[in-house]
C-alpha cells in the first residue's frame, strides 16, 4: 500500500546506479513503484539486463528506453502509476510498463496509447523479450560481468530477499492473489544459494519479503514438527547477517520462530499484519479472528524474547465498521502495545471483494478514527522508545554526512521505521557497520545516541 520513497526511483538514484556507459552500449533506466516486493522485481529485471549487457542509466536523457514497474494495488497507487508512466513518455519518450497494474494493459494503454509494451507482474521474459525489440542487446563479453549480489536499488549493506510469490488467502480488501496468484515458494536451495551470494557481497542485512512469509512451502510440503519457515530462519541466520522477516501471516507456528530470536540468530523483530482486532471486522474482512487469543499470543512471544519488537499494519474504516469496532481495536492496540504501526483508511480497489459489503464508511469519520489511531500508535512509541534511553543497544549505520551517522537499532526495518542519529564521534563510521551505542535521547519515532 505504499510507494517506495522517491530517491529509491532508479531515475532519481544516481549515485546507486551511475556506471561509465561503453561505446554503443544500449541502455535503459527503471522507474520502480510500489512496495519492496515489486523492488526486488525491479531488481532482478535489472540484473538480468545487467547481465546481457546493458547499462543502467541514472536518469530518463541517457536511457534508450525506460521500464516503469507499477504498482496497482490501490486506486490511489493505479494513479500513481499513470502519472509515472507519463513522466516517463514526456521525458524519455520509449516507455515499457511492468508490475502489478500491467495486469490491466486496456487501463494503461487507454491512458499511454503510446507505451511500447505492458507486461504482468513478474513476467521476467516478457519484460526482457519487450526491451530486445525496442532496445537489442550488445552484448561485450570482455566487460559485462554480473556483479556477485546481482543489480540492487537498495543500498549494499543491505538487500530485500524474497522468498515467495502469491497467497493462498481471500482477504477481501486484497487483490493480490488475483494479480499475483497463489502461493508458489522459491526452493530452500535457491533462497540459500542467493543469500550466501549477498552476504559474500558484503551484505550484513537480509529482509525477507513474501506475500505470506510465514507459509514459506507450504505450497509443496505438509507442516511437519518444523514449518520450513523455521528451518529457513534458521539456515539464513547461520550466515551471519542480520535477517529481518517480514510479512509473516499470524500462523500458530509462528511462535516456532520466537526461540530463534531469543537466541539471536534472527533478529527480535516480527512484521506481522493484523489488519483489525474486532472479531466481526475481521470476519468480514475473512481474517482470522481471534484477537484475544493473539493477545495472549503476543505474551507468550514477549516471555520467550523480552526484546521483540512487533511491527503490523491496521485498516481502519472498513465498510460496516461501526464506532464500537473501533474502539475494541483502540483498546487492543493499547493493551498489545506494538512497537511500530502503519494505519490505512479503506479505499476501495477494483475487484476487490470489500467493494460489495453493505455500510461503507464516510472519508471524514475514515479520516476521524485515522487521527485517533496514529494519536494512540504515536503515544505508544514515544512512550516505549522513552523505555530505551540509558540502554546500550547494537544499530547497524545506514548513512553518514558530516553532521549525523544515520543508524537504525534491531527494532527498526529500513524505509519503514525510526533511526538512531549518532550526532557526535560518528566520524570513521561506514554504511554496514554494526556498533554499539547508549540512547541518550528518544523522540516520538526516532532515537539519538552515543557510541561506547
Ligand atoms: S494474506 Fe495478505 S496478500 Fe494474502 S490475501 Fe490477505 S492481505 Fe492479500
Amino acid at each position: 500500500m505504499t510507494a517506495n520513497p522517491p530517491d529509491l526511483r532508479p531515475d532519481l538514484a544516481q549515485a546507486r546506479l551511475a556506471e561509465t556507459r561503453r561505446p554503443g552500449q544500449p541502455t535503459i533506466g527503471m522507474v520502480s513503484l510500489g512496495c519492496p516486493k515489486a523492488l526486488v522485481d525491479s531488481e532482478r529485471i535489472l540484473t538480468r539486463l545487467r547481465a546481457e549487457g546493458y547499462g543502467i542509466s541514472p536518469d530518463y536523457a541517457g536511457a534508450d528506453a525506460v521500464i516503469v514497474n507499477t504498482c496497482g494495488f490501490l486506486d490511489s497507487a493505479k494513479a500513481e502509476s499513470l502519472e509515472a508512466i507519463g513522466e516517463a513518455l514526456d521525458a524519455n519518450g520509449r516507455v515499457i510498463v511492468t508490475g502489478c497494474l500491467g495486469a490491466e494493459p486496456e487501463y494503461i494503454t487507454g491512458a499511454h496509447p503510446k507505451v511500447l509494451a505492458v507486461t504482468g507482474p513478474h513476467q521476467y521474459e516478457q519484460v526482457l523479450d519487450a526491451v530486445h525489440a525496442a532496445v537489442p542487446p550488445a552484448p561485450d563479453p570482455f566487460v559485462d560481468l554480473l556483479p556477485a549480489s546481482g543489480v540492487t536499488l537498495t543500498p549494499r549493506h543491505y538487500s530485500y530477499l524474497k522468498i515467495s510469490e502469491g497467497c493462498n488467502h481471500k482477504c477481501r480488501f486484497c487483490v493480490i492473489p488475483d494479480m499475483r496468484g497463489k502461493l508458489a515458494s522459491r526452493p530452500h536451495r535457491a533462497v540459500m544459494r542467493e543469500a550466501e551470494k549477498l552476504v559474500e557481497a558484503g551484505v550484513k542485512e537480509l529482509l525477507v519479503i513474501s506475500q505470506d512469509t510465514s507459509a514459506y512451502l507450504t505450497d509443496q510440503e505438509r507442516l511437519g514438527e518444523e514449518a520450513p519457515i523455521t528451518r529457513l530462519a534458521r539456515d539464513l541466520g547461520s550466515l551471519g547477517a542480520w535477517v529481518r522477516l517480514h510479512y509473516v501471516y499470524p500462523y500458530p507456528h509462528v511462535r516456532q520462530l520466537i526461540p530463534l530470536m531469543a537466541e539471536g540468530l534472527v533478529l527480535p523483530y516480527l512484521d506481522i499484519p493484523f489488519q483489525h482486532a474486532h472479531p466481526e471486522t475481521l470476519k468480514r474482512m475473512a481474517r482470522p479472528a481471534a484477537a484475544a487469543r493473539t493477545l495472549d499470543e503476543i505474551a507468550a512471544w514477549r516471555a520467550i524474547c523480552p526484546e521483540i519488537a512487533l511491527r503490523s499494519t491496521f485498516i481502519v474504516g472498513y465498510p460496516g465498521e461501526t464506532e464500537a469496532e473501533f474502539q475494541t481495536l483502540l483498546d487492543w492496540l493499547e493493551e498489545a502495545r506494538l512497537d511500530r504501526v502503519g494505519c490505512f483508511k479503506y479505499e476501495n480497489v477494483a475487484g476487490a471483494r470489500s467493494n460489495a459489503l453493505p455500510d461503507h464508511v464516510p472519508e471524514e469519520v475514515k479520516e476521524e478514527r485515522w487521527h485517533r489511531f496514529m494519536e494512540k500508535a504515536q503515544a505508544i512509541s514515544e512512550a516505549k522508545l522513552a523505555e530505551t534511553v540509558g540502554r546500550r543497544l547494537e544499530v547497524i549505520v545506514d548513512e553518514v554526512d558530516a553532521e549525523a551517522a544515520t543508524c537504525r537499532t534491531k527494532a527498526d526495518a529500513p524505509e519503514i521505521d525510526g533511526c538512531l542519529f549518532i550526532d557526535a564521534g560518528h566520524e570513521g563510521l561506514s554504511p554496514g557497520d554494526v556498533v554499539t551505542v547508549e540512547v541518550d535521547e528518544a523522540g516520538d519515532y526516532d532515537l539519538w545516541g552515543r557510541r561506547i
